[in-house]
């Protein structure tokens, strides 16, 4: 039905999130019809973040560097660790102002029906940080949902037996939810409510 280069932009678009075949097609057309420079600058955009933007070598949330800006920020208290699912979660702590502390970004969550264990994330990575940097305390941030309850419990487990204080942020998020939906009054109390983790 179109030409073979349309009908890419369109396969392409279509596989964003929340973006269906009509949404991809309705895009599509609004590209072809705007100019070549502002359709270029999305396209440059897109090209720029992924040749530029990785991942923190210490925490794993997104970095243009080797290092965050958090975890290159001396100021931050180097020793809690608030460990949290994604990058975007980093963003809606930060929102809150009531963390000072560095990340952990686990880059998921476990869930045996995706086939996403331990392995599959950054706990190894998690563990030698709490060994290797002194730290006193890991808040655990992770998704007030079933995969983020469990990741919770099972990093509880590996944490507790060395011997520092493991919270995790108190309930009153919307059961079911990520973090990114809370706002950040709700989620800042959840965060100063935390409990230590018996
Ligand atoms: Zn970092």
């Amino acid at each position: 039905m179109y030409a073979p280069p349309v009908q890419r932009l369109i396969t392409e678009l279509s596989k964003l999130p929340g973006v269906g075949g009509r949404t991809a097609q309705r895009l599509a057309f609004h590209l072809l019809r705007t100019s070549d420079e502002e359709a270029l600058a999305l396209a440059r955009a897109i090209s720029e973040v992924k040749e530029r933007i990785g991942l923190c070598e210490t925490c794993f949330n997104l970095a243009d560097g080797p290092s965050c800006r958090i975890c290159a920020d001396e100021r931050r208290d180097s020793e809690v660790i608030c460990v949290v699912e994604e990058p975007s979660d980093v963003i809606s702590i930060e929102r809150t102002h009531e963390f000072r502390g560095r990340y952990h970004v686990l880059q998921g969550a476990i869930s045996p029906i995706e086939g996403i264990g331990p392995e599959q994330l950054r706990v190894r990575e998690l563990m030698r940080r709490v060994t290797d940097e002194g730290i006193t305390e890991v808040i655990l941030a992770t998704n007030p949902n079933i995969e983020g309850e469990a990741t919770a419990m099972y990093l509880a487990r590996l944490l507790k037996p060395l011997g520092l204080t493991v919270t995790r942020i108190a309930s009153g998020l919307p059961v079911g939810g990520d973090l990114e939906y809370a706002d950040e009054v709700t989620l800042g109390r959840a965060l100063e409510g935390r409990r230590e983790v018996g």
